[in-house]
């Protein structure tokens, strides 16, 4: 028997499968989307079997272990990642490989050391998953060598214990064991209890022991899931939906087999609840669902409604669970433990097998696109895997991305409109004119009526968001004598200025320095900081406002795992009257007691050399806006900028999609830009900013030589960030209308490259579809 395997090996140019012969002993177990150790030149590398077929050849390597007991992936996804690959221009390989939870894409070299497997018994199970008498067993036939022992993957030591501690007998215990005694009664109140939980009143593990030593309780050790959220209590009540959410339920409901819908809900208007009752149809229905929220949405809060909902019947994942978590996760998910699954972008991968519906929370969300190979978008991957399952995908927003938008006008995809909040009105919008402010001699980040709105919210008790704009508006620091910038000698930015050790960062590369005291270029001591960052804002809200309560998110505070969803728990629970922040702070929150929404710097965006700055900037204040007055108090929003009359602006603080869509279409069709053309953007980078120009040139020659119909090409021009980690980087666009007679031709040219690729005399990278230039 042969095995066709994808091998992940980032020498390998060629994107096909390498055939290993099958030992006699894993014929009747090896299946497609199994996980295969194989020799690969000098090494072992970890393989993902595509097919079998029967037979041998002359010379073939057999393969060396299979790492699985069952396929880690269904025939579905690795269909899909067939369209992974065609549709992005990736290596199939790592089409696969993002498929899986990473636990399981162990560099198996790297491994070896770890731990025993007993090969040949079952494969693929650690020694300690045996019963005590089979593992002695096990280990008496390996020293006779009548059993070869495999080396072990960590996944299988990310299983978590913990013991059962079960009351028997609580006389039996001295009265002068005071820590035992306290044991058994908080045993008598609750008879079953974890040993994690019974070690916080300070009883030890000997102590424990003892208890079972002299027949008080039973212990038992048992497999954890660990599950973050396992104390949210399930919650049968649902609510009852207004007119407009039911239609929505209802057409998602009799939605054709692979039909998108659109459904265009405003800020507050019950989306997340039409989503709820959704699912529920369809788990009532045996069939499972997945939700894609934006990472930054998923908050604590919207985990919690689901876990109320749907009880242990949900799986989250998300990048704030550790590698083990996440696997514990994706186990439930394969055992068929679960009907729902939220997460972010990759949980699109999750491997259900009885799909009925999948959502897109926020789908004009840039963050759904992978920004590195395979550089997939998971709202097309969604709508593939619903035409494969014969179920509706939902695109849920208060800002469609145009190209949803204009799909629904044209009737490609089911447009549903949500039109007002669920018990309220949307908040009113104040733009506030900064060069007026400036004129009066405020020169301050606040303006006058926000500042006093601000005061005023903090006497009634309620609490502000207040966003900072703050991309393109980092902190850089240059010389006021010369002029001279601080900027990164491997890449061509500015460096950042971090207050936290008075030190000086580049965001691309991780280099780092100390601030200088005097300029390096003319020694002068007028070398500053620019711009304004959180930290700044913060500093100058508490000189004005002794008493405020501040709860800062951004990069800086946001590093640690868990620590965003702490902070955003703090400011639920009535912790901080200020919940001040950048970006991530815009979407998804559902704070009742926020009746104040204050933009810095809305329009800081706008200025960015992206025909998509417009309409990111008038989806975020938007959704910004929207964080007002969600429960039962009145909100309003302020919005500080130099481009009042600004149509994004305009548009923007009246909350009017339609008026924004109607202008954006107009200044894209005359641009030529995506949704009329689908774009894709090639980039060269070399060290050799020679190589880097001429390789691009080549390569536009040799595209414009093919004529591919419908296509044109711009460039090669140098790219925005023209040098990144030492390396010089060129850039080609094309647009096309015609993707799939491009992606062939693309395919084509990179592969005549792929052996100077391979020997890393420059790179190229094809990003279909961009977002970040
Ligand atoms: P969206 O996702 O569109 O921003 P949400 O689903 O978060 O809106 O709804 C906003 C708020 O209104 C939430 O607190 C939600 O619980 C509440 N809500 C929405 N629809 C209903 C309903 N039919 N019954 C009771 N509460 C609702
Ligand atoms: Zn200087
Ligand atoms: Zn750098």
């Amino acid at each position: 028997m042969i095995a066709h395997v994808h091998v992940d090996a980032p020498v390998i140019t060629i994107d096909r499968p390498f055939d290993y012969e099958v030992p006699e002993q894993f014929e009747t177990l090896i299946e497609p989307g199994m996980r295969v150790s194989v020799p690969f030149g000098s090494r072992r590398l970890l393989g993902i079997v595509v097919g079998t077929s029967d037979g041998t050849r002359e010379g073939l390597k057999p393969l060396e272990a299979l790492l699985d007991e069952e396929s880690s992936l269904t025939e579905e996804l690795l269909d899909l990642s067939i369209h992974v690959k065609e549709t992005t221009l990736c290596f199939r390989s790592s089409a696969l490989l993002a498929m899986l939870p990473a636990a399981l894409k162990v560099s198996y070299d790297k491994e070896i050391k770890e731990g025993l497997v007993p090969d040949g018994v079952r494969l693929g199970t650690h020694l300690s998953e045996y019963p005590k008498d089979v593992q002695s067993v096990i280990l008496g036939l390996a020293k006779k060598g009548e059993l070869t022992l495999a080396p072990v993957l960590k996944e299988k030591k990310t299983v978590k214990t913990d013991v059962l501690v079960e009351l028997l007998d609580a006389t039996v215990v001295s009265k002068r064991a005071k820590k035992q005694l306290e044991a058994i009664r908080q045993l008598e109140e609750t008879p079953r209890m974890y040993w994690s939980t019974l070690r916080q009143i300070g009883l030890t593990r000997p102590q424990l022991q003892k208890l079972e030593d002299i027949g008080a309780v039973r212990l038992t050790e048992v497999e954890l899931n660990r599950d973050p959220y396992a104390t949210i209590e399930q919650v049968k009540e649902t609510v009852q939906l207004n007119d407009s959410q039911a239609r929505a339920v209802q057409q998602i409901h009799e939605a054709d087999a692979g039909e998108t819908l659109l459904v265009h809900g405003v800020t507050g208007s019950g989306k997340t609840e039409v989503y709820l009752e959704s699912i529920g149809q369809v788990i009532d229905e045996g069939k499972q669902a997945i939700l894609l929220v934006p990472e930054i949405s998923l908050t604590p809060m919207m985990v919690k409604r689901f876990k109320r909902r749907f009880g242990d019947r949900v799986a989250v994942l998300h990048s704030a669970l550790s590698k083990g978590e996440k696997y514990d996760e994706w186990r439930k998910i394969k055992r068929r433990e679960v009907d729902v699954v939220v997460g972010a972008r990759s949980a699109i991968f999750a491997p259900l097998d009885r799909l009925g519906l999948i959502i897109l929370d926020e789908e004009h969300e840039t963050t759904y696109k992978q920004e590195e190979n395979p550089r997939y978008h998971a709202r097309d991957v969604a709508i593939w895997r619903a035409r494969y399952h014969g179920c509706p995908v939902v695109l849920g927003s208060a800002t469609p991305s145009l190209e949803s938008y204009a799909r629904a006008q044209k009737g490609v995809y089911r447009y549903l409109h949500l039109k007002e909040r669920y018990g309220g009105e949307m908040p009113p919008v104040h733009i506030i004119d900064m060069r007026r402010e400036l004129a009066k001699g405020n020169t301050t980040m606040f303006s006058e009526e926000l500042f006093n709105g601000i005061l005023d919210r903090i006497e009634k008790k309620e609490q502000c968001v207040i966003l900072l704009n703050r991309r393109g508006f980092t902190t850089f620091v240059m010389c006021r004598d010369c002029g001279e910038g601080m900027t990164c000698p491997h890449c061509a930015v500015n460096l950042t200025y971090h207050q936290h050790g008075d030190r000086l960062k580049c965001h691309y590369c991780g280099y780092e320095v100390g601030m200088p005291s005097t300029c390096p270029s003319c020694s002068s001591k007028k070398i500053k900081q620019f711009g304004s960052g959180t930290q700044k804002i913060e500093t100058e809200l508490l000189n004005r406002i002794p008493e405020a309560r501040i709860i800062r998110m951004d990069q800086d505070t946001t590093s640690r795992k868990g620590s965003h969803e702490q902070l955003l728990r703090r400011f639920e629970e009535g912790e901080a009257d200020i919940l001040l922040g950048t970006q991530m702070i815009a979407k998804g929150l559902d704070f009742p007691n926020v009746t104040l929404v204050g933009v810095l710097a809305a329009d800081a965006t706008l200025g960015m050399p992206d025909f998509r700055a417009t309409e990111r900037t008038f989806q975020l204040v938007t959704q910004v806006a929207g964080r007002a007055g969600r429960g039962k108090l009145p909100g309003e929003a302020f919005v500080q900028t130099y481009n009042p009359d600004h149509y994004v602006i305009e548009t923007a603080s009246e909350h009017d999609y339609e008026s924004f869509f109607a202008k954006e279409m107009g200044l894209r069709q005359v641009g030529n830009h995506p949704p009329y053309w689908f774009l894709t953007l090639v980039t060269f980078s070399a060290e050799n900013s020679l190589v880097a120009k001429s390789e691009a040139e080549l390569f536009a020659s040799d595209f414009l030589q093919a004529q591919v119909e419908n296509s044109r090409l711009n460039g090669p021009m140098p790219a925005p960030l023209s040098k990144l980690k030492n390396a010089y980087r060129y850039q080609v666009f094309i647009k096309t209308k015609q993707p799939e007679a491009l992606y062939v031709e693309l395919a084509r040219l990179q592969q005549a490259r792929a052996k100077a690729i391979s020997k890393k005399e420059y790179q190229m990278s094809i990003d279909v579809n961009p977002y970040v230039f």
